[in-house]
């Protein structure tokens, strides 16, 4: 057993039904309490957010991880014999500082990027968004809940990261059931500004208010190149946010950029985002308004580049149907009524709904439409929220660029 072999850590062992351990062996992350012999009740001394050896049905130690009460049990943190303390947090958290350093992600012209992607950085239910001198920590399972002031230490004391605040997010990422009750604060430091540097470009971030942790860093790659097709063209960006895009396609020199949410928040900020970086620009507009509204009464042709980034409609398999049909609905208006020579970006952030499907639903739409559509550029996740190849559940970000005729 695990708390033999390592003496620091005493930890209870949860063992696998017979045969359930190949996907483990596969170093897939989770294990379905389905696949365990008997899933640890209330007062059997395991409780949320513990850490656990699991091991395989002859005994063999396959490794530690977070336990928790639902569908997913445990979350493995490694695969071995790893003792999971400081030090661990330190090794997780600097490999993953290395990965974004070789990216090229912290520069004088960029500091917002995500340092620990989940599964995609061997940290199952963690999120770290970096904002300049500030971490924005969201904690998606009770163990990490509870690994959070290490966590925040760690980070802090690793210099080359450069963060001297770290803010945990967490109210609405945690299992509702566990009654954990976390609050959002300051873990270390405090307010120090909220403007990040994206590509030259910056933006306000409300890690306070605001959804996520604020921003979406996952579009960076994507609001790049639609910078590049932006020259001469009369942008709607529909579903802004903070209005990422719009600044983008300003900085792209679009003639006009009309940004459309729903909610009125989400416009101001976009309006500050755009007046921060183009002071008393008039070609930007913004709208508070249902998309579909907006694209209904919206005039044919008033537009040649349009972006369609909603949120996820599918947030679980059920309500999959659904969603496919609601990706379809909001791209057939896009065709019907983008210019001729039109650019159309289209996303999903679904992790539910497969490339396929929503290419699928595309397909459908610009088919009802009766248009020419080529693609141009078939886009996902960038760099910072890499794919854990034994957890292909984590690649979600889906987006079409399409040229309509
Ligand atoms: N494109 C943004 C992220 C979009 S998040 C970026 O790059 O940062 C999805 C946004 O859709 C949210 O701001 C939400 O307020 C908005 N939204 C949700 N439902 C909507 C609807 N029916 N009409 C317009 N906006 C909507």
């Amino acid at each position: 057993m695990t708390s033999q072999s390592t003496p620091t850590q005493q930890l209870p062992v949860l063992r696998l039904r017979r045969g359930k351990e190949d996907s483990l062996d596969r170093f897939h992350p989770w294990v379905f309490s389905g696949a365990l012999t008997e899933m640890p009740q209330e007062g059997s001394g395991i409780d949320e957010g513990d850490l656990v050896s699991v091991v395989a049905s002859d005994g063999r130690v396959i490794g530690t991880g977070h336990f928790q009460i639902g569908s997913i049990a445990v979350r493995m943190l490694s695969f071995g014999d790893e003792t999971i303390d400081e030090a661990f947090y330190r090794r997780r958290l600097s490999e993953a500082l290395r990965l974004r350093m070789a990216l090229g992600l912290r520069r004088d012209d960029n500091d917002a990027f995500r340092l620990v992607h989940g599964e995609g950085d061997f940290l199952p239910g963690l999120v770290i968004d970096i904002y300049g001198d500030t971490a924005v920590l969201q904690a998606h399972s009770p163990g990490m809940h509870f690994a959070r002031d290490i966590i925040a230490r760690e980070l802090v004391a690793i210099e080359e990261a450069g963060v001297r605040n770290v803010y945990y997010k967490s109210e609405t990422t945690l299992p509702y059931k566990a009654r954990l009750d976390p609050q959002n604060d300051y873990i270390i430091g405090s307010y120090s500004g909220n403007i990040a540097t994206e590509n030259g470009l910056r933006f306000h971030i409300d890690w306070l208010r605001g959804q996520k942790t604020g921003f979406f860093v996952d579009q960076r790659d994507n609001r790049s190149l639609l910078r590049r097709f932006s020259q001469g063209r009369k942008v709607l960006n529909m579903f802004c946010y903070t209005g990422g895009f719009s600044v983008y396609a300003l900085a792209g020199g679009a003639s006009l950029v009309h940004s459309v949410d729903s909610s009125a928040k989400a416009i101001s900020l976009t309006d500050a985002n755009a007046e921060l970086n183009f002071p008393g620009d008039p070609r930007h507009k913004s709208y508070a308004e249902d998309a579909f509204k907006f694209l209904d009464n919206m005039e044919s042709g008033a537009y040649d580049l349009i972006v369609l980034d909603p949120p996820a409609f599918a947030k679980h398999r059920s309500a999959l149907r659904n969603a496919l049909r609601g990706y379809q609905r909001l791209n057939a208006r896009a065709f019907e009524k983008i210019a001729p020579g039109g650019i159309l970006f289209t996303f999903s952030c679904s992790q539910a709904v497969s490339k396929e499907q929503f290419r699928l639903a595309v397909f459908s739409a610009a088919a009802q439409s009766r248009r020419k559509v080529r693609i141009l550029h078939q886009l996902t996740q960038p760099a910072d929220h890499p794919v854990n190849i034994y957890h292909p559940e984590g690649e979600y970000l889906k987006g079409l660029v399409l040229y309509v005729e």
